[in-house]
Parts: C-alpha cells; sequence; structure tokens
C-alpha cells in the first residue's frame, strides 16, 4: 500500500515560542501512526532545528521546508539550500506551493529544477499542482494540471518520479473554508494517477502519494482522505490546532 501523510504546512505564522508549545502539544498523544501512515511538518525555516530535534525518538513523523533553492550553494542571498536542509536532518520540501508561484513568480521550469534537486539530495519533493477559479469555472483543470505535472515532473526516472509527493491543491480552496468535495478530490487525483500511469505505468502511478490540500479540517478529513486515489492531506490553517490536526491524523485511511 502507498504511503498515506498527513503533512501540516504552518507558513508564515507563529513566533518560535508559540512554534515550540504547539509541536508539545501535538506529540503529547501516540498517533498510531506506521510505515504507512507519516506525519510531516513543514515548519518556518527558522524552526527546523528546533522542530527535527523535538521530533527526534519520534517514530514516522518527518521535519518539512515550506520551500528549498534550485541551486546547491553560492550567492542567493535569502535562500535555503538542499544541502543546508540535508545537514539539519530535515528530509521532506513543500516544492512549488500555489502562494510561491503567485507571489514569487515561481513558473514550472524554475520547480522542475527544484524538483531534481532535491532527489539528489534525499529530500522528498512534495511537489504542488492545482488550477484557480477561473479555469475551474471553465473546466479547464485537468488541462491545466496535466500541463503543470508535464512541465515539472515528467522529465524523471521511473525510479526519481517514485519517490515524490503529489499534492493537488485547488487554489479556490486554500485557506478560503472552501473545500473540494471528496468526489471533485477524488476526480482530480483520478486524474493525475491516470496520467502517471501513462507516462510511466500502472505499477509506478499505483505506488505515488497524492495528497489533497485545500481547508481540510478535522471534520472533513475522513471522508476526503477516505475516496481511493487521496492518500491524505497538505493541511495549512488547520494545522495550527494541536487538537484539530490530531483529528485530521486519525482521518488517515
Ligand atoms: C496549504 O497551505 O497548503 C493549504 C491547503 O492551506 P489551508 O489548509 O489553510 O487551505
Amino acid at each position: 500500500m502507498r504511503k498515506q501523510i498527513a503533512a501540516a504546512n504552518w507558513k508564515m505564522n507563529l513566533t518560535y515560542q508559540k512554534a515550540e508549545v504547539l509541536l508539545k502539544e501535538f506529540l503529547s498523544q501516540p498517533q498510531n501512526l506506521s510505515d504507512n501512515k507519516l506525519v510531516v511538518l513543514a515548519v518556518p525555516s527558522p524552526y527546523l532545528t528546533m522542530a527535527v530535534d523535538k521530533i527526534a525518538g519520534e517514530k514516522h513523523m518527518y521535519i518539512a521546508a515550506q520551500n528549498v533553492y534550485s541551486k546547491k550553494s553560492g550567492a542567493y542571498t535569502g535562500e535555503v539550500s538542499v544541502e543546508m536542509l540535508q545537514s539539519i536532518g530535515v528530509t521532506y520540501a513543500i516544492v512549488g506551493h500555489s502562494e510561491c508561484r503567485e507571489y514569487f513568480n515561481e513558473d514550472n521550469a524554475l520547480l522542475a529544477d527544484k524538483v531534481k534537486i532535491c532527489l539528489e539530495h534525499n529530500i522528498v519533493p512534495i511537489f504542488c499542482c492545482g488550477e484557480a477559479l477561473p479555469v475551474r469555472e471553465a473546466n479547464g483543470q485537468n488541462e491545466y494540471v496535466t500541463g503543470q505535472l508535464q512541465d515539472s515532473l515528467f522529465d524523471l526516472s521511473e525510479d526519481q518520479i517514485k519517490k515524490v509527493v503529489i499534492a493537488y491543491e485547488p487554489i479556490w480552496a486554500i485557506g478560503t473554508g472552501k473545500t473540494a468535495s471528496s468526489l471533485q478530490a477524488q476526480e482530480m487525483h483520478a486524474h493525475i494517477r491516470s496520467q502517471l500511469t501513462t507516462k510511466y505505468g500502472a505499477d509506478v502511478a499505483d505506488s505515488i502519494t497524492i495528497l489533497y490540500g485545500g481547508s481540510v479540517k478535522g471534520a472533513n478529513a475522513k471522508d476526503i482522505f477516505g475516496q481511493p486515489d487521496v492518500d491524505g492531506g497538505l493541511v495549512g490553517g488547520a494545522s495550527l490546532n494541536a487538537e484539530e490536526f490530531k483529528q485530521i491524523v486519525q482521518g488517515l485511511k
């Protein structure tokens, strides 16, 4: 069975002290995790080391960066490299979040480079894709997401793509309180898997974890994650509340 993941994206929220409290609250109860049920916490860059230290000894829990740069090192002021992440024990990185695409003009070609450099350094990229509302209203979501996959992922080898986690995040559902229905999520996840099947074959496509993101909460997680092609979620707002996020983790199948 492919890995089921509850991933938290704290975005640019919380002071260091509040982040420590949130982590402590979250870690205060066992989560019933297993080799196939993982938690990944994408925390702000200045808190990565603290978070890695706090989860040391926790099984099936990993820390992610919220972004990473496409170059190995050099004069790129303000950026964070895969080598830096690797050197402090970070094992996942979000790549291509819609906020980074929108506010920092990250395009599909840059994201292809980011995915590749992550894989070269054993960082699992959580590659985000998803359409804006006008695209959905014009029923163009399948073509749009196919384009994102083709441009950023489909140069990867079979061995490489197997290590990528894909997160489908319809932009109209992120931070808006509007969730895609479980049927809408399943339809797109099945579409993504069919594209992966066409390109890499069914065995590879079936092994790839595809997360849903967009206003996931404790109350809707089980229903959405219960869909056959939905393998968990990438969670923003609701991951800032330990109890709510625990409930989301419990929704993993
Ligand atoms: C996200 O930031 O990836 C996200 C899905 O946010 P939210 O859960 O708040 O919609």
